[in-house]
């Protein structure tokens, strides 16, 4: 075998049916009793719903975090976090919320119970990223990495079937690019092929029947394990394209992520072909062609232009995408980047 490294982060994770039911059990272990609950406008029902269990240990709602994780919000929250005495933030949502949580920690090191209703995995990175002035820039610290993860799967039962297909896609999108990863381990690889396994099993049923609780929970499980691949090792090319496509044509981030993963995995499914061997075999033996259909069959959108990217777009995103240059399994270059955004622009089967 050969020698790695491998860092964990420090997290508590509390899983299980009712879990959000413990949330003052967590709170008097982290010795906090003033706790903000966080929320987006849409969740704001949950966060008042959750505050309420509290047994008066929560201080009150805040429930106005945004996509992208915008300063001008962060200011706000950290305005009433102060004024109403918190000493610590209960975040429940997707990734929005979670990375308002964050942003709050590493303003002033508030510990952080988050409890996620999405499967973007943002709950166990130490990473926030976070805009200004329309500019997106990612920060990491030890500070940002909530303290406990509390996984509800009742709490996802109300994520619609579009959202859950999208958000579980790009939780596999964590998963296999941490498969090629350049500081991949044997430890964050088994958790990456269980994670994509566990999200491949679940989400027919959970397509079939979103109220199923053992397809939910089985759904938050692999969520959790490509979360975690994603905070311990390096991304490559799909995430750096996803961003770009996010930060800079203001796609949204789930479906950015699920109309693109086929596409990248056609792109490096060559160079890394023992590295994906799992997965690749668990896709009927041609990684792309199976995440493809398996979008195809859920439901999911498949083309860029049917999420707001125009046709004129897509040089100045092949050109934005190979600005930095950063580690991948094949190199990057921009003609076969163009080629590649133009299949996921019109959505065709990947090549
Ligand atoms: P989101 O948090 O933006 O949620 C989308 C919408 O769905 C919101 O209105 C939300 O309130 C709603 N929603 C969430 N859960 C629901 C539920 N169970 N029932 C009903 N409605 C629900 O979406 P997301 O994809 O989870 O997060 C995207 C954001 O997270 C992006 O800004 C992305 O950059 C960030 N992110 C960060 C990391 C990281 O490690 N820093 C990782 C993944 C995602």
């Amino acid at each position: 075998m050969e020698s790695f490294v491998y860092s964990g982060h420090p997290a508590r994770v509390v899983f299980g049916v009712g879990t959000s039911q413990s949330l003052v059990t967590e709170l008097e272990r982290l010795k906090k009793s003033r706790a903000l609950v966080l929320s987006t406008p849409a969740q704001a029902e949950d966060a008042e719903a959750l505050l309420q269990t509290l047994n008066g240990q929560g201080v009150g709602v805040f429930s106005n975090a945004t996509m992208h994780t915008p300063v001008g919000v962060t200011d706000d929250a950290m305005k009433v976090f102060e004024e109403l005495g918190a000493d610590s933030v209960i975040a429940i949502g997707g990734g929005s919320t979670i990375g308002l949580g964050k942003a709050i920690a590493y303003r002033n090191d508030a510990p952080q119970i988050v409890v996620p209703t999405t499967y973007a995995g943002s709950e166990v990175t130490p990473i926030l990223g976070q805009t200004e002035n329309g500019v997106k820039t990612t920060v990491s610290s030890p500070s940002i990495l909530p303290e406990v993860v509390v996984y509800d799967p009742a709490l996802t039962v109300g994520l619609p079937v579009g959202m859950s297909v999208t958000s579980a896609l790009n939780a596999m999108a964590h998963a296999i690019e941490g498969l090629y990863a350049q500081n991949r381990n044997p430890i964050t690889s088994l958790m990456a092929n269980e994670g994509v396994k566990a999200l491949k099993l679940a989400l027919p049923r959970v397509v079939q029947d979103p109220n199923n609780l053992k397809a939910r929970s089985q759904a938050l499980y692999g969520a959790w394990l490509c979360g975690t691949v994603l905070g311990a090792v390096g991304m490559a090319l799909h995430h750096k394209l996803c961003h770009t496509l996010g930060g800079s044509f203001d796609l949204p981030h789930a479906e950015t992520h699920a109309i693109m993963l086929p596409h990248t995995a056609a792109f490096n499914q060559s160079a890394a072909v023992s590295e994906l061997s799992v997965v690749t075999e668990l896709f009927g033996g041609d990684l792309a062609a199976g995440l493809y259909s398996f979008a195809a069959e859920l439901g999911a959108p498949l083309a860029l232009q049917d999420i707001g990217l125009a046709h004129s777009d897509l040089d100045r995103a092949a050109q934005l995408a190979v600005k930095n240059p950063y580690w991948n399994p094949r190199p990057i270059e921009q003609e076969a980047i163009r080629t590649l955004l133009q299949n996921a622009w019109a959505g065709t089967q990947p090549t």
